[in-house]
């Protein structure tokens, strides 16, 4: 499943296509929807923004299309009047007079009063988005010391989208290796200084990600990635078994944490 830095870019692919333009063609393969092609067409769409792993599609009326992906859904941008080569199914189409965004597969989407789309049961529940400017490590510390979460394993706290939204397997594994500390941790458990790197990580990670990974390469920069900040994201230990560890040399293991592989280096991360 895509993690936080790829929904966001995929909102930021999708609004650069259609942002601002009135649509001229709607389309909703559920019936539950069907009444929303008439309303929101000549309505053109304010903003396409991610929230953990869910898209909100705002439009000028008042009206924002909620929608997962889950495991399976997938946004394409075409031409307007051309449509992919694809044994997917198309669930939404939204069309401008020269692009068209086109959902595939998804089956979670829904229409909400943008006023009243807080309080839908899924964000409700969510935590603090990591790529959110606003959220900082002053915050996520606040987090890591409530009593929710400070009594919980690293393992499972860091995929609860409870606790930050935006993070799954490939950055709980990255997180845990740049803060040299095991899935089995626990916030209540660590010294200030392992608290601090923590939560760190799970800030600067996720945002080195979104900013450089999956950038088209380009011949002339280092590891065909754009630096950010002079800084390039690479996995460490992610899918890298057997590799060497970049800070020790000792194979990177793989594991399972939370029913969920885990990669890590069974020497620089020690028990606290
Ligand atoms: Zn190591």
């Amino acid at each position: 499943m895509p993690e936080g830095p790829e929904i966001h870019r995929v909102a930021d692919r999708l609004a650069a296509a259609v942002l601002g333009k009135p649509l001229v063609r709607v389309e909703f393969a559920f019936p539950a929807l069907k009444p929303y092609e008439r309303k929101l067409r000549r309505r053109a769409i304010e903003s396409i923004s991610a929230r953990g792993k869910a898209l909100l599609t705002a439009f000028d009326n008042g009206w924002t299309m909620y929608s997962h992906n889950q495991l399976y859904g997938v946004w394409k941008v075409a031409p307007a009047g051309e449509r992919p080569v694809t044994t997917r199914s198309l669930r939404v189409a939204l069309e401008t007079a020269d692009t068209a965004i086109l959902l595939y597969s998804a089956s979670d989407v829904e229409m909400w009063r943008s006023d009243a789309i807080e309080s839908h049961p899924f964000l409700a529940k969510l935590g603090p988005d990591v790529l959110d400017p606003r959220l900082d490590a002053a915050a996520v510390a606040e987090r890591l010391r409530l009593l929710a979460f400070r009594h919980r394993a690293l393992g499972g706290l860091l995929l609860d989208q409870g606790f930050l939204a935006g993070l799954g397997n490939y950055l709980r594994a990255e997180i845990l290796f740049a803060a040299r500390l095991l899935p089995t941790a626990r916030p209540c458990d660590l010294t200030t200084a392992q608290l601090r790197t923590l939560t760190k990580a799970c800030l600067a990670i996720p945002r080195l990600s979104y900013a450089t990974r999956g950038v088209e390469p380009k011949p002339h920069m280092h590891g065909g990635y754009q630096a950010h900040e002079g800084r390039m994201f690479h996995f460490r230990v992610f899918k890298r078994e057997g590799q060497p560890c970049e800070r020790c040399g000792t194979p990177i293991v793989k594991t399972t944490s939370d029913s969920r592989p885990l990669f890590l280096c069974p020497r620089c991360q020690a028990a606290s």
